[in-house]
């Protein structure tokens, strides 16, 4: 068992981004950044295909590219990126304790928290063949890839209804896939989805397979009520019902709310341990874009920096 605590001035956990962008900008201020990349390096986008309304990319990027993009340049200017998986931390008494793989202590004057989100997924196992390749978790990242053409969306909150609005303005038409005979969205996204003319709710309805062999051709679902099957032909399957902040390992450590996302000022991402902030999706469940993460990444750095400025550490 190592007992040695290695002190880093900058410790950023988690690798979208927001990681990312918060490397960046704390490496060209100095703050010599250590950053962990987590269980899936590169994040959520590393999932996706053509990332298309990132700014900067005129022709569109592929996920996994993009992410490689920002990791070189975070290690250009110095970033210390490790693989590793934070297990456990301890933010008492004002110490910025952080384990990784249950073996490596460090002590660091300023942490980052980037750990993101993860999209929920009914676990069918035709959804995990096909994502990617008609199967989404974001309308707003592929919805485009659709237009004119039919596609289905489940859940029934607020990210559901947002996404079938916005599918519906590309798309012929919407399928909206609701368990229960109500939508648990606020009014105000109910009377939009149930009064755009190309969304069709299905009630008390659930999928059973999404069929196709290399890309989506379709949805099988069933009343639950009598059991009823029937086939949607659609292009675009969407799962819309709710994301899973990563935020686990800080229960009991940081104020979160009562999903787990990470509490941050207005207006900053301060969290409510001196020195410990939180960017990206750990701590948005409104936006969750590539680019509001990595502006919320820029915030955490340029919060920690006058963190460490006003302490005089830096
Ligand atoms: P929610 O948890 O609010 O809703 C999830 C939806 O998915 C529910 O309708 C739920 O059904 C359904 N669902 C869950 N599991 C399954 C399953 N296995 N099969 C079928 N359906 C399933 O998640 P959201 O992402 O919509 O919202 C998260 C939070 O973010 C909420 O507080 C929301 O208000 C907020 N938000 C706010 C926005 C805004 O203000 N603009 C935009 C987006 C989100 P059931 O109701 O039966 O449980």
């Amino acid at each position: 068992m190592e007992t040695k605590i290695e002190k880093v001035n900058c410790l950023i956990i988690g690798s979208g981004p927001a990681g990312y962008t918060a490397a960046i900008y704390a490496a060209r201020a100095g703050l010599k950044p250590v950053l962990y990349q987590g269980l899936q390096p590169g994040g959520q986008l590393t999932i996706t295909n053509d990332v298309e309304n990132y700014p900067g990319y005129p022709d569109g990027v592929m996920g996994p590219q993009m992410m490689m993009d920002f990791q070189k340049q975070a290690e250009r200017f110095g970033t210390d990126v490790r693989f590793g998986m934070v297990t456990s931390v301890d933010f008492s008494n004002g110490a910025h304790k952080v384990v990784v793989d249950g073996v490596h202590t460090l002590q660091a004057d300023a942490v980052i928290v980037s750990t993101g989100a993860s999209a929920k997924w009914l676990g069918l196992e035709s959804e995990y063949r096909l994502n990617g390749h008609g199967v989404s978790a974001c309308a707003v990242c592929d919805g485009f890839f659709y237009r004119g053409q039919d596609v289905a969306i489940v859940g029934g909150g607020d990210t559901a209804c947002e996404e079938a609005s916005y599918l519906a303005k590309l798309c012929r038409k919407v399928y909206m896939i609701v368990r229960r005979g109500e939508l648990r969205a606020s009014r105000i996204m109910q009377e939009r989805v149930k009064t755009l003319p190309n969304i069709e709710i299905l009630w008390y309805t659930e999928t059973d397979e999404v069929l196709g062999d290399h890309a989506v051709t379709g949805v099988r679902v069933k009343d639950v009520r009598n059991g009823q099957p029937r086939v949607l032909e659609v292009q675009g399957f969407f799962v819309a019902i709710g994301h899973q902040p990563n935020t686990a390992v800080f229960n009991g450590q940081l104020q979160m709310d009562e999903q787990g996302y990470i509490v941050t000022e207005k207006g900053s991402t301060r969290t409510n341990v001196s020195g410990v902030f939180a960017c990206g999706d750990a701590q948005d469940k409104i936006y969750r874009q590539a680019i509001t993460a990595a502006g919320t990444g820029c915030m955490a750095a340029l919060d920690a920096e006058r963190y460490l400025a006003e302490k005089g550490i830096h």
